[in-house]
């Protein structure tokens, strides 16, 4: 017997799916929010980032992890950095190049209208970093640092040493913590696995 996995990715061309898609999608009365139950499970760099932003969008969130600690989810490991389409050393950088060196990278197994759409908001995802106050490396001058990685032709990533994600992590968990003593988050349940 074959399965068949449902992306349920939207119709259309590549770079409209997801602008299309939540451009139609019915909106929430912000009264209604918190009478919805969210769970996000893990709280990973996806999960705590996600779960800390329906926290502050005014949904009642539950966070689950399974480490004795939220910031112990396996992001830590990550060091090189995260990219974005923010174009700063004027090497020709764009949204189109950072979705074509992923898709790439990916060796062509990416789901593309995801990857877009991660190119898409990419430098949003820095602009909330910072707010969170992760301490990516800065020129003298001031601004933000790139450096090239991973065989891109331009320089797109954003670094914080050699700890990125953990610097990220630390971030995002901030905002979590910031949404649970707001309430809005409910708890963050740690469920330990004794083996
Ligand atoms: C060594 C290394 C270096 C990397 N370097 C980079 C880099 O330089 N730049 C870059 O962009 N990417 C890098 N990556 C990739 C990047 O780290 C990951 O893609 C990203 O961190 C994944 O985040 P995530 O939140 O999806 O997953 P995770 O951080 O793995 O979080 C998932 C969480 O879900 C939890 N979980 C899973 N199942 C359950 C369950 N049933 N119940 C409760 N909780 C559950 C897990 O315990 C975990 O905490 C690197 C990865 C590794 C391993």
């Amino acid at each position: 017997m074959t399965k068949t996995l449902d992306s349920r990715i939207p119709e259309g061309p590549v770079a409209e799916k997801w602008t299309n898609y939540k451009a139609h999608q019915r909106l929430v009365n912000p009264k209604n929010k918190l009478k919805l139950d969210v769970i996000v499970v893990g709280t990973g760099l996806a999960g705590a980032s996600a779960a800390a932003s329906l926290g502050e969008m005014g949904f009642n969130v539950l966070n689950f992890c399974i480490q004795d600690s939220p910031r112990r989810a396996h992001s830590i490991a990550a060091q090189g950095g995260i990219n974005a389409a923010k174009n700063y050393q004027n090497d020709g950088d764009s949204v189109y190049r950072l979705f074509y060196d992923t898709v790439k990278g990916g060796d062509y197994r990416a789901r593309e209208a995801n990857v877009y759409r991660l190119a898409e908001v990419s430098n949003d995802i820095i602009d909330q970093c910072v707010a969170q106050g992760v301490p990516f490396a800065r020129e003298y001058g001031g601004m933000l640092a790139n450096r090239s990685f991973g065989g891109a032709q331009v320089s797109r990533t954003f670094y914080a040493k050699g700890q990125t994600g953990q610097q990220l992590l630390l971030g995002a968990y901030s905002s979590l913590s910031a949404q649970i003593q707001l309430v809005r988050l409910s708890s963050i349940l740690v469920m330990r696995w004794r083996m």
